[in-house]
């Protein structure tokens, strides 16, 4: 046992919450989920990001103030956490009291070390990105990103003084080896460093739609140093060093690779020049790619959560997200994948193992679950999956974990097939092959109750069992015999109806 603190990018709110905020978050909840079952303390952060100029010009544009659109928005991401069952701990918004004053107190820190000078800047600025590029990161003078023009800025700004932390952050590296996954990820933060760090421009006059510089109230705080600060707000700094201590450097950042700059390189610094430690683990996924383009407002291709659990429901959302896109490269989202992995493994492979098992229970054993045999094949079968599928969850690698999880439903059905139990009469036999697939599904509703924790409550409840298996604690649970039978055995409208694509 021990401290889980898991954060998501705090989302900014000139945007609607698409799927790929929803495949980020997901997995941020299922990993919360799996830490809780293992019954560590667990802190799952997500948020919104208010501030800038992108804000202040979107709400301009929709005749609101900067607040109304923060507010309007900030609002639509926790509408849709909340349809897609993610269990936060603690939802920032950048705009709160508690959250000027962290940043404040953390770049106040900064500038009394002396790492924070006033300069002036000129450079080209992507609105969107809310950041300077270089001329050779533009491709044609359009932002890499967002394909739009970068724009000519000059202002006399403070400067963070990055280029003195280039060996610092070398040497923190060296030191964490682990502290950025995948490898290559790891290694592309590593070429940034090496390639020489400039300092950095932290600050704004051009607008007031940020948190107030404390020593220099004509400046507010560039809005991505503002909204780093969000991962240390919220845990307290500043206000209540033990909770701060408890889960600070041990945090797990889950973000994608379009912001690895200023979590891997940027972020470190910042820590290290106020005297914190840089964050432990930074996992970083790839783009969602929609038809193999990565989704934008700008493009118009980016989808709702809400369209797609129209058909495939709330878990069958969760579980195709965090089954069908290994964690770390790019993945490929397509409405054709989606159906057939629902098809394949939520409505034959879990689905009919439920129906299955409850209507021969039903049959063959007056609706009364029988218990499972002490030594039944399908024990060590359950003991590998288990110990599969926590190392993959410990690696952040969720797609693993379910993948091993599915192979005990997949030898269940298998044993089923095998041993044809609708066709002997009622009696010991039937009893001890119903019992084991009793157990096993047991055991695949704990495991798999990250990833889709309504249904895996309902298989529970069908079973027979009360309470639910996310109250339950690893590795106990997962032992082979925990289903005591003699208990009623529901049969129920399938979990997961076939979808028909024509
Ligand atoms: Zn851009």
């Amino acid at each position: 046992m021990g401290t889980f603190y898991v954060t998501t990018p705090i989302y900014y709110v000139n945007d609607a919450p698409h799927i790929g905020h929803a495949y980020t978050t997901v997995t941020a909840d299922a990993l919360a989920r799996w830490h809780r079952l293992v019954g560590d303390e667990v802190f799952f952060l997500t948020g919104t990001d208010e501030h800038g100029l992108n804000v202040q010009r979107r709400a301009e544009a929709n005749g609101l103030s900067p607040q109304e659109q923060a507010d309007r928005t900030s609002e639509r991401f926790k509408d849709a956490w909340s349809l897609l069952n993610i269990a936060y701990d603690d939802f920032i918004r950048t705009t709160e009291p508690r959250h000027h004053r962290a940043v404040q107190a953390l770049l106040q820190q900064v500038h009394d070390s002396g790492d924070i000078e006033m300069s002036t800047y000129e450079g080209l600025y992507c609105v969107s990105c809310e950041a300077y590029y270089g001329e050779d990161e533009l491709e044609d003078g359009n932002c890499p990103v967002h394909k739009r023009p970068a724009e000519l800025f000059k202002e006399d700004n403070y400067f963070f003084a990055l280029s003195r932390y280039q060996q610092r952050l070398l040497d923190w590296y060296e030191a964490h080896p682990h502290a950025i996954t995948p490898e290559s990820k790891r290694n592309e933060a590593l070429g940034l460093i090496r390639q020489g760090l400039q300092d950095l421009s932290i600050t704004r006059t051009s607008l007031r739609w940020g948190v107030p510089v404390p020593w220099d109230r004509a400046h507010v705080f560039y809005v991505w140093y503002d909204a780093l600060v969000n991962y240390l707000t919220a845990i307290g700094y500043g206000e209540d060093d033990e909770r701060f201590n408890r889960f600070w450097p041990a945090v797990h950042h889950l973000i994608g690779k379009d912001i690895l700059r200023f979590h891997c390189v940027y972020w470190p610094a910042m820590l290290l020049a106020a005297g914190l430690e840089p964050p432990q683990r930074i996992h970083v996924h790839g783009y969602l790619l929609v038809g193999g383009e990565k989704m934008s407002k700008t493009r118009l291709n980016a989808i709702g959560p809400a369209d797609l659990v129209a058909d495939v429901g709330v878990d069958g959302f969760r579980y195709h997200f965090l089954r069908d896109t290994p964690f770390g490269p790019d993945g490929d989202f397509s409405y054709e994948g989606l159906v057939a992995r629902y098809n394949a493994d939520l409505a034959n492979n879990l689905g009919n193992l439920l129906s299955r098992v409850s209507t021969l229970v039903g049959s063959k054993c007056a609706g009364i679950g029988p218990a499972p045999r002490p030594h039944s094949p399908l024990e060590a079968v359950a003991t590998e999956v288990y110990e599969a599928s926590a190392q993959a969850w410990d690696r952040v690698a969720p797609s693993e974990a379910l993948e091993a999880t599915w192979r005990l439903i997949r030898e269940t059905n298998a044993h089923l097939e095998a041993e044809e139990p609708w066709k002997a009469e009622p009696g010991p036999e039937v009893d001890a092959v119903l019992g084991d697939a009793l157990e096993a599904l047991r055991i695949v509703a704990v495991l798999a109750t990250p990833a889709m924790p309504a249904a895996c409550a309902e298989v529970w409840r069908r079973i027979g069992l009360s309470g639910s298996p996310s109250e339950r604690r690893l590795p106990d649970a997962a032992r082979w015999g925990g289903y005591p039978g003699g208990l009623d055995v529901q049969k129920g409208k399938p979990l997961f109806p076939r979808i028909h694509v024509d």
